[in-house]
């Protein structure tokens, strides 16, 4: 590869000069197919994204993630803190599926569907291309004295950044409160609700700082995915990769010349027009190999196609490709490993799902009451007392509650009342005796299945223990 020797670039990050100073990075727009592909893809993510909070599924909110208050809704389905094993479940499947995704498939997340990826690149980066024009424009600009022009175009751009970052603000407090509540302080108006006025001023504060300023920092420096690159990714995994076998040949790259014969030439077929790297939103050179900073966004890609086109030499200079691919000169195909590592994807997904969908909506806990024995009543029936808690998990009363045995011949009896109703998203508690036959009994403490009824309906199963005298063991 030629200037291999020079692998100064490993010393510093792109986004920092010598001096250590930050070095603004101006890409050039992206033009060509997989950035048209990109757009598609991020216009339907951004919908989703801001309609989520507002899409309502049986009455819950379809994504809800109230931290403070511990309620939680995926897909529509509430989560209480009861559920919190499922939820460490999914975090450990979560993560296993990273994993296994990053080593199959590399960073194709952070280049398509990364919420911060998709804002800076097909938001905020394309407002300041609208304002300040071109890579070329913007280098200018930004050296410009504070002229009439300059504050003009900058005041424009930081409040268009300042609005969006108000709106993403917004959005991101109605995941985290509820688009219902969000939209009651609005019409309340923001001083009635000032603890929640200063948490969107702060959000809008961060967005702000984060897209107008701090932008593809947040990939390089502190997104701890980014850094887990260099253990996830091997020489099998698909990632955006310049082709050095094909781009540096016998005599390394060079410029293009006209009329010349490349391929007699033993040049190689990068013309180091530095297409691929003027257009690098993470200010790097792909063609030093796979770098930390590539967030496989595909923009040097289109760029290195378009020159490829120009010059009348093959596509796919820089493509998507695993080092072995390059290495071995092979093409990329679904390889038995990648097979392999969809079908486990595939079945993590599927375990995410089928969990969703198999939680039950009321959970019911019946223990013995602390303390208390068991009670000899007449006609040799056995009582133990218990206390009940029943959680309504979803957001309509369930009326016409009542228990059941179903282990046992016998009865359950509600302390002073015969049914009841657990309200829409809470909680109802009591007592209750259970009376059992001592000759029913195998032992001195038999476990004993109470199933809760909302009319005809089993709704929720649960065990517990009953104590009866030992003699009956
Ligand atoms: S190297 Fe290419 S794919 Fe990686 S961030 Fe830069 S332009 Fe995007
Ligand atoms: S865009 Fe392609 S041809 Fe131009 S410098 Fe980059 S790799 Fe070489």
């Amino acid at each position: 590869m030629a200037e291999q020797g020079k692998d100064n670039f490993r010393d510093t990050i792109g986004t920092l000069n010598e001096e250590g100073d930050r070095a603004w990075i101006f890409p050039k727009k992206p033009v060509g197919k997989w950035y048209e592909y990109r757009k598609y893809v991020s216009y339907v993510l951004l919908a989703f994204l801001f309609a989520a909070p507002f899409i309502k599924i049986g009455g819950h909110q379809f994504l809800l993630f109230n931290v403070l208050e511990r309620r939680f809704n995926i897909f529509g389905f509430p989560f209480w803190p009861q559920d919190f094993y499922i939820f460490v479940i999914m975090m450990l499947t979560g993560v296993v599926f990273i994993i296994l995704f990053t080593v199959a498939f590399g960073r194709l997340f952070c280049g398509w569907v990364c919420p911060q990826t998709i804002f800076m690149e097909m938001v905020f980066r394309r407002i300041e291309y609208w304002i300040d024009g071109d890579r070329g424009k913007q280098k200018r600009l930004a050296k410009m004295p504070w002229n009439k022009e300059k504050i003009r175009k900058r005041s424009l751009k930081w409040f268009v950044f300042f609005v969006i970052s108000f709106l993403i603000a917004n959005v991101f407090l109605a995941y985290l409160i509820g688009s219902d509540r969000l939209i009651r302080y609005i019409t309340d108006g923001p001083m009635e609700h000032l603890s929640t006025l200063v948490s969107l001023v702060i959000f809008t504060g961060v967005f702000y700082f984060v897209f107008a300023w701090f932008r593809e920092q947040v990939c390089i420096i502190v997104c701890p995915y980014g850094r887990l690159q260099g253990a996830l990714l091997d020489n099998k995994s698909i990632v955006v990769a310049y082709d050095h076998k094909r781009g540096e040949k016998e005599e390394g790259r060079a410029k293009f010349k006209k009329n010349e014969d490349r391929e007699a030439s033993g040049k190689g077929d990068c013309i180091d027009c530095h297409q691929c790297v003027d257009v690098c939103p993470t200010g790097i050179d792909i063609r030093n190999g796979t770098q930390l900073e590539c967030v496989n966004c595909t923009a040097c890609i289109d760029a290195c196609n378009i020159m490829m086109e120009a010059v009348d030499l093959p596509k796919g200079l820089i493509r998507y490709a695993s080092e072995e691919n390059i290495e071995k000169k092979t093409k990329f195909e679904f390889t038995p490993r990648l097979k392999g590592y969809t079908v486990v994807l595939g079945i993590l997904v599927s375990v995410l799902v089928g969990m969703l969908f198999l939680r039950n909506d009321v959970e019911a806990d019946i223990f013995r009451l602390p303390g208390q024995l068991y009670e000899y009543k007449a006609d040799n029936l056995i009582s133990n007392v218990y206390t009940y808690k029943l959680i309504n998990k979803t957001n309509a009363d369930i009326e016409d509650v009542r228990f059941e045995l179903m282990s046992h011949k016998g009865n359950v009896e509600i302390v002073s009342r015969d049914t009841f109703t657990i309200p829409a998203g809470g909680m109802a508690e009591g007592t209750l005796f259970v009376e059992l036959n001592a000759g029913s009994l195998s032992g001195d403490k038999d476990k004993v299945v109470i199933a809760v009824f909302s009319g005809d309906e089993q709704i929720e199963t649960t065990r517990t223990a009953f104590l009866g005298p030992r003699t009956y063991k």
